[in-house]
C-alpha cells in the first residue's frame, strides 16, 4: 500500500486499515470462524486486489447465531428494565463517534465511497441510535383506549422477538445500523447478514457492541452469500421477522422464502428516480441537485435522481451545464479528502454499468462521459455519465443501473411529465423543481413515490418515513415507522369490576 494514499487520512483510519486482517463471524459474543471452515475474499475496488479473508457462513452457523439470539432473548436481554437496555444503545452511539474517524476511512477502502462521504453516514450511523433511545423511551407506553365503569384497554408493545436483518453494500454502515438501531432499542436480539462485498465495517460494529458490553448472543454477525447465509436466515423458524435492503428480485426471493415461516418483512428495493426541473426553478439550485443526487456516493444511491427530465424550454442550457460540472467532477482515489466520486464495488457491478452504457448507445442516446485519470486503470472506475436522447421506452431508463449515470429527456407540460415519471415500476424517491409552489405540492401528490422532494435534494429528517411504493418496497422504517415494525403491539383489557359474564351449563 503507497503511504501517500493515505495521506488525507486521520491516524486511527490509517491504523485501521493497516492492521485489517481476516474476519470472523460475531455469535454468541465471541468472533468464530465458520462451521464449515470456508472463506470468501474480499477484494478492494480501487485495485482489484485481495483485502482480506472472510469467514463464509452458511445454514450452520445462523442456526448457532439463532440459537445465541433466543437465548438472550429469552434470558437477559429480554428481561432487562427498559432504561438499562437503553443505556446501552446510548453506550453504542458514543463508541461510534468516538471512532468516525476509523471506521469511515475503513468503510471507504472497502466500499470505494469518497471518505468525505463515509464521514456523514458513520456519523448518521451514531445518531441513528441516540434517535431511537429516544424514541422508545418516549414511546414504549401505548394507548389507553377507553376508561369506563367495567375496563381499562391499553396497549403495550413488546418486542418482536429475533430480527434477521439483511442489508447492502451501498452505504453499508449506515444501513446496518438503521435497523439494528430500532431492532435493539425495541428489545429484540439481532441476526446480521451483511452484503458480501463489503464486510469490514460490520466486524467493526460487532466489535464496538462488545465492547459496549451487551450480553452475549444479543447481537450476532453472520456473513456468507446471499444463496446460502441469506436464505437460511430467511427460511429459519425462529427468525420473527426479516428487514430487508437490496434489490427487488433479491426482496421478492425473500418473501417468497420465508413464506412458509410467516415473517412479518420490511422491504426497501431497488429506484429509478425522476428529477423533473420546470422552465421556472432555481436552475443554479436545481443543477446543484441534479449533480449531486445522481453522482454522489458513485451514483451507487437507491435514492438517486436517475432520470433527469427537463422542460424543453431550459433544456438546451441545463444540459450544457450538466455537461460542464461532469467534465470537472473529481473522479479519484475514495482516500483522498477532494475526491467526489471513486471506483464501483466490484468488478461485476463494473462490468453490470459499462453493459448499460453499450445498450444505451444500442439504444440510440448519445452518451456523454466525464474524465477518468489513467493512474486510476486499476480500480472499478466508471466516469460520471450523461445519457442523451433517452425516452422512456429505452431499458436504460427503466431498469436501476446504480452508477455514476443519469439519463436526460424533455417534457413540454405537467401532465405529460408526470405521466413519464411514473411510466416504471420503481417508485422509491422523486425530485421536483419549480418556483410555483402550487404546481409543486400537485406534482409532488401526483407521482407515485414512497418519497419526494420539492425544490431539494435528498435531505433526510430521522422522525419522517423513508420507503418506497411499486416495485421499490414495502412498509416504511424511519421515525416512528421503524419503531411499529419492530415491536408487536399488544392490547391488554383489565376488568374494573364485577361485569356480566354468561354462566354456561350453570344450574
Ligand atoms: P442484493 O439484493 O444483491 O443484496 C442485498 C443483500 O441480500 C446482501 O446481503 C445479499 O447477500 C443478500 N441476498 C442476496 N440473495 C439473497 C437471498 N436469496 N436470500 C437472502 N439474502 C440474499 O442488493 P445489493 O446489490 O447488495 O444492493 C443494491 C440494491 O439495494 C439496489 O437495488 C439498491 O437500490 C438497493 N437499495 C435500496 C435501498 C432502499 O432503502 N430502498 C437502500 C440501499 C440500497
Amino acid at each position: 500500500m503507497s503511504l501517500d494514499r493515505f495521506k488525507d487520512v486521520s491516524e486511527a483510519g490509517k491504523k485501521a486499515i493497516h492492521s485489517i486482517s481476516d474476519i470472523n463471524l460475531y455469535i454468541d459474543g465471541s468472533f468464530v470462524e465458520a462451521e464449515n471452515k470456508e472463506t470468501f475474499d474480499n477484494i478492494s475496488p480501487f485495485t482489484n486486489e485481495k483485502i482480506n479473508a472472510v469467514a463464509s457462513g452458511d445454514k450452520a452457523d445462523i442456526a448457532k447465531a439463532v440459537k445465541a439470539a433466543r437465548k438472550a432473548y429469552k434470558g437477559e436481554w429480554g428481561n432487562m428494565k427498559m432504561k438499562d437496555r437503553l443505556t446501552y444503545i446510548y453506550k453504542i452511539a458514543d463508541l461510534i463517534d468516538e471512532h468516525i474517524d476509523e471506521i469511515a476511512p475503513l468503510e471507504s477502502f472497502d466500499t470505494g465511497l469518497p471518505i468525505s462521504q463515509t464521514k456523514k453516514m458513520v456519523a448518521r450511523a451514531a445518531n441513528n441510535f441516540r434517535f431511537y433511545a429516544e424514541m422508545v423511551s418516549a414511546r414504549l407506553v401505548g394507548e389507553v383506549y377507553q376508561v369506563d365503569d367495567d375496563f381499562l384497554n391499553y396497549t403495550v408493545q413488546k418486542p418482536v422477538g429475533i430480527a434477521g436483518l439483511i442489508t447492502p453494500w451501498n452505504a453499508p454502515f449506515m444501513l446496518e445500523t438503521w435497523k439494528i438501531a430500532p431492532a435493539l432499542a425495541t428489545g429484540n436480539t439481532v441476526v446480521l447478514k451483511p452484503a458480501e462485498w463489503s464486510p469490514l465495517t460490520a466486524n467493526r460494529l460487532a466489535e464496538i457492541i462488545d465492547k459496549a458490553g451487551l450480553p452475549d448472543g444479543v447481537f450476532n454477525v453472520v456473513h456468507g452469500y446471499g444463496e446460502r447465509a441469506g436464505a437460511s436466515l430467511v427460511a429459519h423458524p425462529d427468525v420473527e421477522l426479516i428487514s430487508f435492503t437490496g434489490e427487488t428480485t433479491t426482496g421478492s426471493e425473500i418473501m417468497k422464502n420465508g413464506a412458509d415461516s410467516l415473517k412479518r418483512f420490511s422491504m426497501e428495493l431497488g429506484g429509478k428516480s425522476p428529477i423533473i426541473v420546470f422552465d421556472d426553478a432555481d436552475l443554479d439550485r436545481a443543477l446543484d441537485a441534479c449533480t449531486w443526487g445522481i453522482f454522489s456516493f458513485n451514483g451507487e444511491r437507491c435514492t438517486a435522481n436517475s432520470r433527469l427530465y427537463l422542460h424543453e424550454n431550459i433544456a438546451e442550457s441545463f444540459i450544457e451545464k450538466l455537461r460542464d460540472r461532469v467534465e470537472n467532477i473529481k473522479v479519484g482515489d475514495p482516500m483522498k479528502a477532494d475526491t467526489q466520486v471513486g471506483p464501483l464495488i466490484h468488478t461485476d457491478h463494473y462490468n453490470n454499468v459499462v453493459g448499460y452504457l453499450d445498450l444505451a448507445k444500442e439504444e440510440g442516446c448519445e452518451v456523454i462521459r466525464g474524465h477518468v485519470p489513467e493512474e486510476l486503470s486499476l480500480g472499478n472506475y466508471v466516469a460520471p455519465t450523461i445519457l442523451l436522447n433517452a425516452n422512456n421506452n429505452m431499458r436504460i431508463v427503466q431498469e436501476e443501473i446504480f452508477g455514476p449515470v443519469i439519463a436526460v429527456m424533455t417534457f413540454k407540460n405537467e401532465e405529460e411529465v408526470v405521466d413519464l415519471a411514473n411510466d416504471v415500476r420503481y417508485g422509491l424517491a422523486g425530485y421536483v423543481w419549480t418556483k410555483d409552489l402550487q404546481r409543486g405540492h400537485r406534482v409532488a401528490h401526483a407521482i407515485d413515490s414512497g418519497m419526494l422532494w420539492v425544490n431539494s435534494q435528498n435531505v433526510r429528517d430521522l422522525r419522517t418515513p423513508f420507503g418506497g411504493s411499486k416495485h421499490s418496497g414495502i412498509g416504511r422504517e424511519g421515525g416512528h415507522y421503524a419503531f411499529d415494525f419492530y415491536t408487536e403491539t399488544k392490547i391488554i383489557h383489565v376488568a374494573m369490576g364485577d361485569h356480566h359474564i354468561p354462566q354456561f351449563g350453570k344450574k
